[in-house]
This record gives C-alpha cells, sequence and structure tokens, in this order.
C-alpha cells in the first residue's frame, strides 16, 4: 500500500475515551479532566459512564442512577464532544470496567483507539480490578495527575507488569481539589457549591432534594 493510502486510513481511525465514574454528583474536576484528556490526546469524544452498583462497597448509600444519569447529561450539554452512556446502569449487576470496555469494543469494533480516563488517585486501583490483563488489553489508560507529581509517577508505574506500563499515560491537569464526597457534605450542611460544579447540576441536586440526609 503506498504511503498515502496508510496515511489516510490512520485519518479515520476514531479515539475515543471512557470517563467511568459513580457522579454522585458529577463536578468540574472530572470535566476538567476529560477535557484535559480531549485535548492532549486528540480526542474524537469522550463518554462519560455512570456507574450501576459499584462493586467496591462504597462508605455511603450510592444515590440512584437516574439521578447520576440526569446529572451527568446536565453537566455534559453544553460540550460537542462529550456524552453519557447508560450502558452501565442499565447492565444488571455489579459494574466492572473489562465488561464496559469489552462492549464499547464490540459497538466501536477493533479499528479504532480507545481509552479509558481516571483520576491519579483510581490508577494504581486498577491492579484489584477485575480481569485487569484483559481490561489492559482492550484499551490504555489516561491518568490526571497533578502538576509536580512526576516522582510518585514513576514509583506507581513499577507496580504494574512491564508490559502493561506503555498503556498508561499520565496527563497533567490543574490541581482542582474537588471530590463529590465535599460536594455532598456542602448540600447537607447548606455550605456553598457554586462553582465546583455546574450550576445546572446543582439546581438538580436541590430540585430533588439529594444529599439532604447523612450518607
Ligand atoms: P467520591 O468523593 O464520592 O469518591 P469523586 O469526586 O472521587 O467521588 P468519582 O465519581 O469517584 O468522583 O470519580 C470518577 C473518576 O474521576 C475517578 O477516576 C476519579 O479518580 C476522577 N476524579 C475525581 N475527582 C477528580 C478531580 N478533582 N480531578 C481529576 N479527576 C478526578
Ligand atoms: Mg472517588
Amino acid at each position: 500500500m503506498a504511503q498515502g493510502e496508510s496515511d489516510n486510513e490512520n485519518d479515520k481511525k476514531k479515539r475515543l475515551a471512557i470517563m467511568g465514574g459513580t457522579f454522585d454528583p458529577i463536578h468540574y474536576g472530572h470535566l476538567v479532566a476529560a477535557e484535559a484528556a480531549r485535548d492532549q490526546f486528540r480526542l474524537d469524544r469522550v463518554v462519560f459512564v455512570p456507574s450501576g452498583v459499584p462493586p467496591h462497597k462504597k462508605a455511603y448509600p450510592v444515590t440512584e442512577p437516574r439521578h447520576r444519569y440526569l446529572m451527568t447529561v446536565l453537566a455534559v450539554a453544553s460540550n460537542p464532544f462529550f456524552e453519557v452512556s447508560r450502558v452501565e446502569i442499565d447492565r444488571p449487576g455489579f459494574s466492572y470496567a473489562v465488561d464496559t470496555v469489552a462492549e464499547f469494543r464490540r459497538v466501536y469494533g477493533t479499528g479504532n483507539q480507545l481509552y479509558f480516563i481516571t483520576g491519579a488517585d483510581a490508577i494504581l486501583e486498577i491492579l484489584t480490578w477485575k480481569k485487569v490483563d484483559k481490561l489492559m488489553g482492550l484499551c490504555e489508560f489516561i491518568a490526571a495527575t497533578r502538576p509536580g507529581y512526576h516522582l510518585q509517577l514513576d514509583a506507581t508505574l513499577e507496580k504494574f507488569p512491564p508490559e502493561a506500563r506503555g498503556r498508561i499515560h499520565f496527563m497533567e491537569v490543574p490541581a482542582l481539589a474537588i471530590s463529590s464526597t465535599d460536594i455532598r457534605r456542602r448540600v447537607r450542611e447548606g455550605r456553598p457549591v457554586k462553582y465546583l460544579l455546574p450550576e445546572t447540576v446543582e439546581q438538580y441536586i436541590l430540585k430533588n432534594k439529594l444529599y439532604a440526609e447523612e450518607g
């Protein structure tokens, strides 16, 4: 095949990322990380996948999937490169990343480049995820880290098998000390959440009286 033709083939290859999370609620930390990944890895699309029943028991009762899904839809509405998938919330049983990524592979075919975006805090957890070897073969990982975090990254990578190391990419994002845990606590205590998450999501939380109770 001539050089030009193969370049053309590459142009058609789509670059897609999955951003998984509980999104209880979604906030600007998630959105900034996804947008940074889109920019730095020239992604065509980022698909947010709110989890169904998380396999690792959470320390608090997770909000109903329909609320977490709708908040995620509201949060991504203004970004033409972002969308939301119901694949995990519609699947009965626990949500495992390996099943989700395999499903995306089935739907989008093998020709496309598939990434999974996580926060740096979650990257080591991957080693504990179900069928990690299969998962690492299905997609590459983008881990959002804070500027100046480099030394710890090398130590992190050493924990992965050598063949997996090249499939984990680190990406610096501005340090956004925002977490869903903090937002839930703020709502419960009647403190402001403005500028931590999109206004539409804040309004949804108030309208549906989410996070009002201790949890
Ligand atoms: P919780 O406080 O309930 O654990 P969370 O804020 O960590 O919630 P998750 O839904 O658990 O949100 O996170 C989904 C993904 O987003 C994970 O990969 C997590 O590491 C990443 N993430 C969470 N907060 C941030 C942030 N401020 N900046 C970058 N990535 C983040
Ligand atoms: Mg978390």
